[in-house]
């Protein structure tokens, strides 16, 4: 297997793993795929199930019953290393000019969070202890990936549903270990850092103090933690979830127990409302510190990051004019999907 490259195009500045192996141009072609992904979803059973532990690479770390004996069954949430990965763990990243463009060997590290021992059980439905450990187990390997200073972020995501890139029914997520920082977090980190030069404080505990006292967009508003409908949302029913007090990232948190409530509201209102819609759920935490400190990067991260979750329903795919221009055209007005997910029903 060849090392996938990343690659960055300097006219946009974005970053794309280009894969370097031969790929069934055929099956591009014809969308063999999405037929194939399409049974995938239609099976009752899958390599994520329990008692199928061997059909997946051993498991990194498990919460398991104190006497069931590793890869085997009787655990509650695993998670195994990606077989078919972006990025690989080992090696150098090889950073290189080629002429005018800048190449790293696509190194990283790609891991699957199975969510629960039982195909087709899915967050709502899960106990808060289940949501809970999966939120402790993104903990753990956000903070033991972060020692490796190769790598500068830790992107934790989830596709539900086939709309969304899923092609599995089984409840589980990613975690992937990029060594570059995600264009798109870095833009938050950027505008959040300059926020903060100019006025000295967090620009997302200036949004949570202002949301509050607005109350037009928050939907849940635990005393912890609070969901929101964004004020710019990109598309209808996007939901923020965000520590109510300063907190730069995500693995410092110390009530997982009622986020995983919080969470857990909002994807079953998201579910009664649009009729289980495909969404994609993304954590924005502080990136790996130890790796930018000897470039001198993020010196006021820890007072102007303030980590969150991201949701994002799929509902439609975009028009050309958004993928041209990269406005977003959003057909329902934030307030109005507040209100809607306040009251977890259409009006
Ligand atoms: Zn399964
Ligand atoms: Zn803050
Ligand atoms: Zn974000």
């Amino acid at each position: 297997m060849a090392i996938n490259q990343l690659r960055r195009d300097p006219l946009t500045g974005r970053w794309t793993v280009t894969v370097m192996d031969e790929v069934n141009l055929q099956e591009l072609a014809r969308g063999q795929k999405s037929r194939n992904h399409a049974e995938t979803l239609g099976a009752i059973s899958c390599e994520y199930c329990e008692g199928q532990e061997k059909a997946t690479p051993p498991e990194i770390v498990a919460f398991r019953h104190p006497n069931s004996p590793p890869n085997g069954p009787g655990w509650r949430i695993r998670v195994v290393p990606e077989k078919a990965p972006v990025l690989q763990i080992y090696g150098d990243l090889n950073n290189r000019g080629v002429g005018i463009y800048d190449v790293l060997d696509g190194i990283g590290a790609h891991e699957v969070v199975v969510e629960h021992p039982k195909h087709f059980v899915t967050l709502p439905d899960m106990t808060d202890d289940n949501v809970r450990e999966i939120l402790e187990a993104y903990r753990a390997r956000i903070a033991d990936l972060k020692r490796d200073t190769r790598f500068r972020y830790i992107l934790v995501h989830k596709n539900y549903g086939e709309g969304a890139g899923s092609t599995n029914a089984h409840s589980f997520s990613h975690i992937i270990a990029t060594p570059i920082t995600p264009l798109r977090v870095k833009e938050e980190l950027v505008n959040a850092m300059h926020y903060f030069q100019f006025k000295e404080r967090c620009m997302l505990c200036d949004i949570v103090r202002q949301e509050l006292k607005q109350q037009e967009r928050i939907i849940i508003d635990d005393g912890h933690f609070v969901a929101l409908s964004p004020f710019a949302a990109r598309i209808p029913f996007e939901v923020w979830i965000l520590p109510q007090k300063h907190e730069t990232f995500f693995e410092q948190n110390t009530r997982y127990e009622q986020l995983a409530k919080t969470l857990k509201q909002i994807l079953a209102r998201l579910r009664k409302v649009l009729n289980d819609p495909h969404y994609v759920l993304v954590i924005h935490s502080g990136p790996n510190i130890e790796a930018g400190r000897f470039r001198g990067y993020w010196r006021t991260l820890e007072q102007d990051f303030h980590w969150h979750i991201e949701i994002t329903p799929r509902l439609r795919g975009y028009t050309s004019f958004e993928i041209g221009s990269g406005f977003n055209i959003n057909s329902i007005a934030p307030e109005r999907a507040a209100v809607i997910l306040r009251d977890g029903r259409l009006a």
